[in-house]
Parts: C-alpha cells; sequence; structure tokens
C-alpha cells in the first residue's frame, strides 16, 4: 500500500478521532481501535462550594459554606450537602450549627438534608475539621463523591458510590491513624417519613430490624449480628394513607460494628454505632423510600438485603479509572512505540514519563493516605490517553516510513 506521509498522517487522525472504519488495511495497521468510554449511566454533578455570610447564632457575619453534589441513574437521584461555618475565626476547624453532610434529595426528611452523618475519632467529630479536599471521583458506569479530612487523628476519606440501576448509596468511611484510636462512632439522623413535630402532627414511628419491631418513645440496643438493617418507617405518614413522603433505611455490617443504639423519636431518630476495636473502614447503604408504601419499601429490603450486605462486602470503591493502566503496562507499552517512533518519538519522552511517575505513585501510596496520588492519576487521565494515541500515530509513521525505504 502506497501512501504519501501527509496523507497517511490525514487518514490517520480522520480514523482516531472518529472511530470510523480503518482507512488502511487491517495487514498494515496492527493497532486497535480507541477505546470507547461507556455510556454515562450514573451522572455526579457538583455544585461548587458557594460561601456567603450567615445570621446563625454564634457566627452572625461569618462565611458559611454549602456545597451539594448529585448522583443520578435512571429514576433514582441522591444529594449530598456539606455545609458548615468555614470563617477564618474557626481556625483549622469549621463552625457547624446542625450537622455538616445532609441529604437533602431524594426528600429532606428521612437522612436528613440538615445533616444525617456523624463519624467521630477518639469522640471528635471528624466533621469539625475543615475538609482537605472535595471531588467527584467517578461518574459513568458507577458515580461517585468523596470528602477527605486531615485531622490530628487520622486521614479521613467519606465515599459515597451509586451504582447504575442501584435504589441505594453505598458508603465507605475508612482512616489511616495518626495516634492510637480508642473509639471509633458513627451516628446517623433520620426524620423517617414527615416532619412531625414541625408541622403540629403526630406520627407512630416504628424501627424495624430482621429481629425486631421498635415503637417510638424509647431506646434500645442494637445486636449488630442479627440487626444487620433498620428500616424506619411511620404508621400514619404512610404512602399508603397517602401521607408522608415515604420510609427509609440503612444497612450496616456486623463485622464493623460492636455495638449500636437507635433513638426512636417522634420527631427524629438518632442511631449510634460503635466501631469495632482495631477496624478502620466502615461500609454502610442507604434508602430512601421516597414514593414508595411501607408494606413495599419494608418487602424490598427483606428480600434484597443479604444481596446488598454481600456486595457491600465486595465493592472495591476505587475509581475505576484507575484500574485503566498500571505503571508497568504504561512502561511496556510507551517502551515500545517510543523504540518505534525513533527519532519522532522524542518530544513525547519526558512527558511518558512524568505520567509514569504519577502512575508509581499511586502504586505506592494505597490505602487513605493515597488520596493526593488518586486526585494526580484521574487529572491525568486526558494527558495518558493522549500521549498514547499520539505516540501510537508516531509509531506508526516511522514504521510505514521504513517499509516504504525497502
Ligand atoms: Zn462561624
Amino acid at each position: 500500500m502506497r501512501l504519501t506521509r501527509t496523507a497517511g498522517t490525514a487518514m490517520l487522525l480522520v480514523w482516531v478521532c472518529c472511530a470510523a472504519q480503518p482507512v488502511l488495511a487491517q495487514g498494515d495497521v496492527p493497532v486497535a481501535p480507541p477505546r470507547v468510554p461507556p455510556a454515562a449511566v450514573v451522572a455526579v454533578e457538583d455544585g461548587g462550594a458557594r460561601q456567603a455570610p450567615t445570621q446563625y447564632a454564634g457566627h452572625e457575619g461569618h462565611q458559611y459554606e454549602n456545597r451539594t453534589i448529585t448522583l443520578k441513574t435512571g429514576d433514582t437521584l441522591f444529594s449530598l450537602h456539606y455545609r458548615a461555618c468555614v470563617d477564618e475565626s474557626h481556625g483549622d476547624r469549621v463552625g457547624i450549627v446542625e450537622g455538616y453532610l445532609g441529604m437533602p434529595q431524594p426528600s429532606n426528611e428521612n437522612w436528613y438534608g440538615g445533616g444525617f452523618f456523624r463519624l467521630a475519632l477518639n469522640g471528635e467529630d471528624v466533621g469539625s475539621y475543615r475538609l482537605v479536599d472535595v471531588c467527584v471521583s467517578e461518574q459513568g458506569e458507577r458515580g461517585q463523591c468523596e470528602w477527605v479530612w486531615e485531622t490530628p487523628a487520622a486521614t479521613v476519606r467519606l465515599r459515597f458510590l451509586l451504582e447504575a440501576g442501584a435504589n441505594h448509596l453505598k458508603a465507605e468511611a475508612v482512616w489511616q491513624p495518626k495516634v492510637e484510636i480508642t473509639k471509633a462512632s458513627i451516628s446517623l439522623l433520620c426524620y423517617p417519613s414527615f416532619f412531625t413535630s414541625w408541622h403540629k402532627r403526630k406520627g407512630e414511628r416504628r424501627v424495624i430490624t430482621p429481629r425486631t419491631d421498635q415503637p417510638e418513645g424509647k431506646p434500645f440496643d442494637l445486636v449488630p449480628a442479627e440487626d444487620t438493617y433498620l428500616f424506619y418507617c411511620d404508621r400514619i405518614f404512610d404512602v399508603a394513607n397517602g401521607e408522608g413522603k415515604g420510609p427509609c433505611a440503612v444497612l450496616f455490617r456486623p463485622e464493623d460494628t460492636q455495638a449500636g443504639k437507635v433513638s426512636v423519636g417522634g420527631y427524629g431518630t438518632t442511631t449510634d454505632l460503635e466501631v469495632k476495636p482495631g477496624v478502620t473502614q466502615v461500609r454502610m447503604a442507604f434508602w430512601d423510600f421516597t414514593g414508595k408504601t411501607n408494606t413495599a419499601a419494608q418487602a424490598w429490603l427483606a428480600e434484597n438485603a443479604v444481596k446488598v450486605r454481600n456486595e457491600l462486602t465486595s465493592a472495591d470503591f476505587q475509581p475505576q479509572a484507575l484500574r485503566t493502566y498500571t505503571a508497568a503496562s504504561w512502561s511496556a507499552e510507551t517502551a515500545t512505540l517510543l523504540a518505534d517512533a525513533g527519532e519522532s518519538g522524542a518530544p513525547y519522552q519526558s512527558e511518558v514519563e512524568r505520567l509514569a511517575g504519577l502512575l508509581k505513585d499511586l502504586e505506592q501510596t494505597a490505602g487513605p493516605g493515597g488520596w493526593p496520588a488518586e486526585r494526580a492519576v484521574l487529572k491525568a487521565l486526558p494527558q495518558l490517553e493522549q500521549t498514547r494515541w499520539q505516540l501510537k500515530i508516531q509509531a506508526l509513521l516511522a514504521r510505514g516510513d521504513a517499509m516504504w525505504a525497502k
């Protein structure tokens, strides 16, 4: 096959950019077609940090920050809302008015929009420290977002994962201790189905587990091995009665949790989980069954809880895109391409090495403390892909030149 080099380049670029049928005969071009990114079935949108002066008591005139990240697949949508007084006067801490991480969608009720999740290490609320990072770490086949804190006690990462077609959010709190952690606990707050007292109404709250069914008004202790999920509903504010939003639920793993207590209030319900000593990774799943009747939601949970618990255990929260390249695969492939490209590959050498360095850093800093290396590779993925394809073109052209010279 005879082509001028210019014509060959133009045709190759058309092929690479458009993923059209190869314009060169198959025998001449031993190169795979470009990888097509997966369809974006889970979309994640970060509304960005917004700061404005607040009038909250004790924080008058301070800068208060709000940030909402929304994850969506099909008809399932969850929003997570970070909020804190980030005024400089708080030093390395922030001011928390109600909570710092809420779930305002699908409903403000259920997992409370004003703050539903708290993690405390050695009795100190992780969220009382300044965030060091927030990001959307993944979208496409799955969607994920993450909050990171560096506290004096630990590096803490909190991730929320929504998978295509799922009706729940999977969560992972993981920490790398800097000092001995003698106590870790998680507190959850929900207002099942309806803000009863706010609307001067009286409901009939129940918290139901596979082991027990508890009415409002008295706290009860959890048996983690048996109370593997908690279903929070209100018998008055049930969609079946034309009242309320619908129930909510959480699932946790007995291997993470040594004890727990639920205070079933007529208004808010708090769930306090005590993490097992030595455990530094807690996984949970959250449901907001807005629009579902108590009966339908409870039946779904009873049938599917074991499956979701198994999924939680096997889930890999590391963004899938980080597995596209290993340092070894990158170095091996680019070494061959650079050798084939000869002189025309030389301008790519330093970029190839820079990107190899990022992949090595990622592999050498696994664990919660490795979050900056993960961010660097996620950010560099377009450059990795672009450099690889530019080198492939140079290698291909050089091979063609060598063939024509024969
Ligand atoms: Zn303040």
